[in-house]
């Protein structure tokens, strides 16, 4: 099937490099015909991120921290003045510091817990708020989130209960703006060895596990995520709100 998503304007937020997760939703959006946008989240990342907006064309760039309010704000005047309408918004964002995503969740410092729910969690909401005025024709919006706020699993910690929340902001949000015609998912994939990956202890046990014990006995590929992501935020999902779809190789099934 091809050109699911012509005539549709999107937001990507979450690539830093060709591995990141959003990166492979892109790549699924624009071979259904969708227009881009790709926000970076720092000058860091910003060459490596052009880089890869380049090479899908008609594709723009631009800058959002999610800690800052302004830039979100930023951020939709210039969705507005580039698309006029949006119809998606992907939101693959993540982050804990390291020494939490090792040991004891119960040694999990104040200002970590707090770190790990505002980018991790709350950024839904803020961009969400900011963004859906600009889904006058319907819209749908999509983020990443993991077993492990379900869960409790090794080193995963406060990264596990920051997705528990944004799991419920899923929700949330998709009672609020239903009557707007925008429906709200996650996706919740298995482990795939990324950037935000790497921050994880022991991350390749995790990634072995999975080949061993998922029914289809092999780890989560980007691009299978990508593809579910582009279904999310496709006419074909315009049943389904609030939910949290699986795209793990049946992982979650399993008694482990
Ligand atoms: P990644 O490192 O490629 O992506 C994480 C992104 O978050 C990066 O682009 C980074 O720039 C961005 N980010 C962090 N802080 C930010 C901030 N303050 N403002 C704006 N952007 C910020 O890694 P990924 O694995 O592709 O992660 C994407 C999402 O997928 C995350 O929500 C992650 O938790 C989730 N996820 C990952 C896996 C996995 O195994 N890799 C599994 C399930 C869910």
């Amino acid at each position: 099937m091809n050109g699911l998503l012509a005539g549709k304007n999107m937001l990507v937020m979450g690539v830093a490099n060709d591995r990141s997760i959003a990166w492979a939703i892109a790549q699924s959006l624009a071979a259904q015909g969708a227009r881009l946008a790709f926000t970076y989240e720092n000058e860091r990342v910003e060459e490596r991120v052009r880089k890869l907006a380049d090479t899908i064309s008609g594709s723009i760039l631009l800058p959002c921290n999610v800690t800052v309010d302004e830039e979100i704000e930023g951020l939709a005047d210039q969705i507005r003045e580039s698309f006029g309408v949006l119809h998606g918004l992907v939101h693959s964002i993540a982050f804990a510091k390291t020494e939490e995503l090792e040991g004891m969740f119960v040694d999990t410092s104040r200002a970590g817990f707090a770190l790990a729910h505002d980018i991790s969690a709350y950024s839904l909401t803020a961009v969400a708020q900011r963004l859906y005025p600009l889904m006058t024709e319907g819209g749908s919006i999509m983020t990443m989130t993991y077993l492990g706020a379900e869960r409790a699993l090794r080193n995963y910690n406060v990264m596990g209960v920051a997705k528990a929340a944004l799991e419920a902001s899923v929700r949330y949000l998709a009672a609020d703006l239903g009557p707007h015609g925008i429906r709200v998912n996650a996706v919740s994939a298995g482990p795939i060895r990324t950037l935000a990956a790497k921050g994880i202890k022991d991350f390749n046990s995790i990634l072995r596990q999975v080949e061993e014990k998922s029914p289809l006995r092999k780890t989560t590929d980007a691009s299978e995520v990508g593809d579910t992501a582009m279904f999310l935020l496709s006419h074909l999902a315009r049943g389904i709100t609030g939910e949290v779809i699986y795209c793990d190789n049946g992982y979650n099934i399993v008694g482990v």
